[in-house]
């Protein structure tokens, strides 16, 4: 049964990947968003579907949605290191009175609510890989705490809402996810990669490049999103490819796939960087059917080409 879907921060980079795979289903969305890291272009393909509304707002204030709803994901809140250290106090609002407005919205609606935390909550985690029974090891003093605790806040702040309200909420734990719609200056390990790798220039490698990530393909994540709502589950589960590689390894295979001539160059290891992060899927998988299925090699062509005409890259290295 279709619905409408409010979708916060519904212009950003997940965001926008899930209005897309809501309204291809049939439901109607509307978009809440500030544009603060999200970008109008990512639903400017949306502006003339009949199901689609956008409302500009920061949900850190309030969500001015009228009409029915009939469910509530929230994706608002800079979710790049260099955004949300440039964003700090907006970042800890999002996460607390963002979510807080979000559940309310929710609740009064009688509907179900998905909040989209992150594998940050496990920090710098001393168990591997990680699974959701995991407490995790985050420095709450540090530069990073900004973002880690407040979406260890939604997480709280979700089960409390079910727990005391009887909220329909469920908690995805989101791993790296990367794919087209990442800004040029997102700052993260795969757009700065693939730029870098572009244009011949160096590599910046933090650190010696031993750190692990393991990477998801933006619409596999979306897909692990939506099955989640659909879910009658609660959560926390982790939606993320357990496809761990190191940095270092990562900055090579991106120059032997573009066939780029760039060299690395390594920079400081910025503070209380995780040192390894892969997700246990297990549950995902028993309990909603779900797991990744883009090979890294075809999700970083994808990416690459939406880059190289984002910026404007006039020689891609024969990326189409
Ligand atoms: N990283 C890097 N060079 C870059 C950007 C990131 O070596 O230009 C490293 C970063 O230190 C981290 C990993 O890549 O170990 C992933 O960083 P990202 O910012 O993408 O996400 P994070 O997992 O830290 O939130």
């Amino acid at each position: 049964m279709s619905g409408r879907i409010v979708v916060l921060g519904g212009s950003g980079f997940l965001g926008s990947h899930l209005c897309d795979q809501l309204l291809a289903r049939g439901d109607d969305v509307v978009c809440v968003d500030d544009f603060s890291t999200g970008r109008r272009a990512n639903v400017a393909h949306l502006h003339d579907h009949a199901g689609f509304t956008l409302v500009e707002a920061d949900i850190s204030l309030g969500i001015p949605v009228e009409g029915s709803v009939s469910g509530v994901c929230n994706l608002a809140s800079p979710a790049s290191p260099p955004d949300y250290l440039a964003l700090p106090l907006q970042t800890l609002a999002v996460g607390s009175e963002g979510t807080r407005h979000g559940l309310e919205l929710a609740a009064r609606h009688g509907t179900r609510f998905l909040m989209a935390s992150t594998s940050e909550v496990y920090g710098d985690p001393d168990v591997h890989p990680q699974a959701e029974s995991y407490w995790g090891n985050v420095n709450p003093v540090g530069p990073r705490s900004v973002y880690d605790e407040a979406k260890r806040f939604s997480e709280a702040l979700t089960m409390a809402h079910h727990r005391t309200l009887g909220t329909d909420v469920a908690i995805a734990r989101i791993f790296n996810t990367y794919g087209p719609r990442l800004r040029p200056d997102d700052g993260r390990v795969v757009s700065n990669f693939l730029l870098q790798a572009m244009r011949d220039e160096p590599l910046t490698v933090y650190g010696d490049g031993s750190q692990t990530r393991s990477l998801c393909y933006v619409e596999d994540e979306v897909r692990g999103l939506l099955a989640l709502f659909d879910s009658n589950l609660t959560g926390p589960v982790n939606i993320g490819n357990p496809d761990e590689h190191t940095v270092i390894q990562l900055a090579r295979t991106i120059i032997d796939l573009l066939g780029s001539s760039s060299t690395i160059e390594h920079l400081p290891l910025p503070t209380d960087d995780p040192t390894r992060r892969r997700p246990d899927i297990t549950v995902a998988r028993a309990e909603l059917g779900w797991e990744p299925s883009t090979s890294l090699e075809d999700g970083l062509h994808r990416t690459a080409a939406y880059l190289a005409e984002d910026a404007g890259i006039a020689d891609p290295h024969g990326v189409a």
